[in-house]
């Protein structure tokens, strides 16, 4: 596993196109309303990176069939899907938890991020759904500090999450990201015998894009038959919540909070 560590320059260039990203969600958080639809937000977005200047990263991402790469703009995820959901003529409603995914490259360098956003009347349950699992984000920001293992800080994720109940997803992980928005190493959100086997020392200049992934109910999902759409087996919600993280001598810097 080679994992590229970033100079100072470097990081400043992913933090300009972590501002693009930046940019991009917070278009989202406002455009995101009852009556829109995901295909318009998808549509708005795609303007606001390219007037920046910025390459998406998810359009025509490819798959395993060929010929058939990622369809839209942003990742777009109501309710039940969980990531990688596609915009459509769906009609958001009060009450829906809309998760946004974005990946864009800027000059070469690359930033992805995502958050969830709850319209209107969220169910209460909900709602501490998606507030966990942000705050699932920031407590593995805080704590990473070079010379940690990546597992000490997935431990706590998992923990902060099953505390609650909640479904851990498996099948998607966080990922190192720098000239291409997947590099090496996997970023789990949960500590397994691989990670443990494998783990990831935090060293200054490691760039990681963090993306915890709750379930209201199991973590069990599977993927639809357009190949992209990840949903829960049991239909109940799911929140997402992603930042790119820089580690740094006295501990993280996230270069997509728009700084
Ligand atoms: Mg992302
Ligand atoms: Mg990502």
């Amino acid at each position: 596993m080679a994992i590229k560590r970033k100079t100072r320059q470097e990081l400043d260039k992913m933090r300009a196109a972590g501002r693009v990203v930046h940019k991009v969600l917070k278009h989202c958080r406002e455009a995101c309303k009852p009556g829109v639809t995901t295909r318009e937000i998808d549509e708005s977005a795609y303007e606001v990176f390219t007037a920046e200047g910025a390459q998406g990263l998810f359009k025509n991402y490819p798959s395993y069939k060929p010929g058939e790469g990622f369809p839209a703009n942003l990742c777009i995820s109501v309710n039940e899907v969980v990531v990688h959901g596609i915009a459509d003529d769906y009609k958001i409603q009060d009450g829906d938890i809309v998760g946004f995914d974005c990946g864009v490259k800027l000059n070469g360098w690359c930033g992805d991020s995502a958050t969830t956003v709850m319209v209107g009347n969220v169910a209460p349950e909900v709602r501490k759904l998606c507030e966990t699992t942000e705050a699932i984000l920031m407590a593995a920001i805080e704590n990473i500090k070079p010379g940690r293992k990546w597992s000490q800080v997935a431990r706590i994720m998992q923990n902060i999450a099953e505390r609650e109940g909640y479904g851990v997803v498996r099948d998607f992980v966080g990922h190192g990201i720098g000239q291409t928005m997947h590099e090496d190493p996997k970023v789990p959100n949960f500590v397994s015998r691989d990670l443990l086997m494998n783990d990831i020392e935090l060293r200054e200049g490691i760039v990681l894009a963090i993306e915890p992934m709750c379930n209201l109910g199991t973590e069990k999902v599977r993927t639809l038959a357009d190949g992209w759409t990840v949903k829960t087996i049991d239909n109940k919600p799911a929140a997402h919540y992603e930042h790119t993280v820089a580690v740094t001598a006295d501990g993280a810097e996230v270069l997509t909070d728009g700084n």
